[in-house]
């Protein structure tokens, strides 16, 4: 555990909490601290003035009724709201301050370091219910156990928010994707202060949040160089409203290899093609005409992957004849993502290359359905009868190998 030169232990720590941590990404993007072992009490006064004039901001007000119902902001009948907010930040921070400098084990049930001071509800803390769901909570308490620096972190996580007709909250065990998550939220925040023109919760025009999930990863690998394929993310995202009439929360998870495979795609020179095939996931594409009309279209090679069922079809188009991609890519979508073993991939491949060459020697290009139905062809007819599960997929290999 790191020790501040006060000789305190330190404010915040990653909590697991996936509010909690979004508001301590906040805090150190804005403050430039590169860890929130780093973060001073300076910086969450600093911050508590700035957003306080971000979130009077009519676009950003709008925003908040979302996350904190009846706070200083969206409670219609608190007069002085500029300064009822800021109130409100700064006794937390007070209550931070008392905090015991030498605890590290709490009763807060975010953090688990500090001790709680008061009981939290949803006006502080979205999506924990209270009021009258006070079943939800052990010995039917009205709040839930939240210290102060983990309640004022949620404060600020809204300035990492991603409008997505409802919120959108990342959450990762991966530091570099929450950096670089973080610093673009906060880098269009801050545009958005130069130009003072607000336009709340930073807004790319997704509606759809499985495809702004997908735009939101394949955008941080594509930009920022890292090894990404050697990073082995988990990512979580939280599609949320918190909205007093009818508070919501879908949870989406990317599989690991899903990212790894996306990584890859960056790497294998082969984006152009996983963007045709991509495409292909697109319900009537030939129809979609506006630029920003597919950000909202449901996308079946995105829901295949986070579903975890194959997109392999998609390589590949029937009717036109057509291949997207290498074998390459194909493969390492198989072994990386379908969990294929180097030794089946092996048996396919060589499938596929003995009929491969058996039609170029026959000069004999019809369907391979026909091909499977050819008497001479009795040994492949047993790899292919042992292979059942994958028989579009060999066809797929086969096609693959004869026409690339
Ligand atoms: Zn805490």
């Amino acid at each position: 555990m790191e020790v501040s030169i006060m000789g305190q232990s330190s404010l915040y720590t990653f909590t697991g909490n996936p509010f909690v941590d979004a508001g301590i990404w906040a805090i150190c993007e804005w403050s430039g601290k590169k860890k929130p072992e780093k973060i001073d009490l300076k910086d969450l006064s600093e911050l508590s003035r700035d957003v306080v004039h971000i979130y009077l901001t009519s676009e950003w007000a709008k925003s908040l009724y979302s996350v904190f119902p009846n706070n200083a902001v969206t409670n219609p009948s608190v007069k002085n709201k500029d300064q009822k907010l800021l109130e409100s930040l700064e006794q937390l921070i007070g209550q931070i301050e008392l905090l015991d400098g030498g605890g590290e084990s709490g009763n807060c049930i975010a953090c688990g370091r500090h001790d709680v001071q008061e009981i939290r509800t949803k006006t502080e803390i979205p999506l924990i219910g209270s009021g009258t769901l006070i079943n939800f909570f052990p010995y039917g308490q009205p709040g839930a156990d939240y210290c102060p620096s983990c309640t004022l972190a949620v404060q600020f996580s809204p300035l990492v928010f991603y409008a997505c007709g409802k919120l959108l909250l990342l959450h990762s065990n991966s530091e570099k994707v929450m950096h670089y998550w973080a610093e673009k939220a906060i880098k269009d925040i801050q545009k958005q202060i130069s130009a003072n023109s607000y336009r709340g919760c930073f807004d790319e025009g997704y509606k759809n949040p499985v495809n702004a999930l997908f735009h939101i990863i394949e955008d941080i690998i594509l930009q920022y160089e890292e090894r990404w394929v050697e990073e082995n993310p988990s990512i979580s995202m939280y599609h949320f409203t918190n909205y007093n009439q009818g508070p919501d929360l879908d949870i989406y998870r990317v599989p690991t290899p899903v990212f790894r495979f996306l990584a890859f795609v960056k790497q294998s020179e082969q984006f152009s093609e996983w963007m045709k095939i991509v495409r292909r996931g697109y319900f009537n594409w030939d129809k979609i005409k506006e630029g920003d009309e597919y950000k909202n279209k449901g996308n079946s090679v995105y829901i295949n992957l986070l579903k975890g069922h194959s997109i392999v079809k998609y390589f590949l188009d029937n009717k036109a004849r057509q291949v997207y991609g290498d074998w390459q890519l194909l493969e390492y979508y198989l072994t990386e993502v379908r969990n294929m073993s180097a030794k089946r991939l092996d048996t396919l491949k060589k499938v596929g290359d003995s009929i491969s060459d058996y039609i170029k020697d026959t000069q004999n290009i019809k369907r391979l359905n026909q091909l499977e139905m050819a008497s001479n062809f009795a040994t492949f007819r047993n790899l292919l009868q042992y292979f059942a599960n994958f028989h579009l997929l060999i066809n797929e290999a086969v096609r693959y190998l004869y026409m690339g």
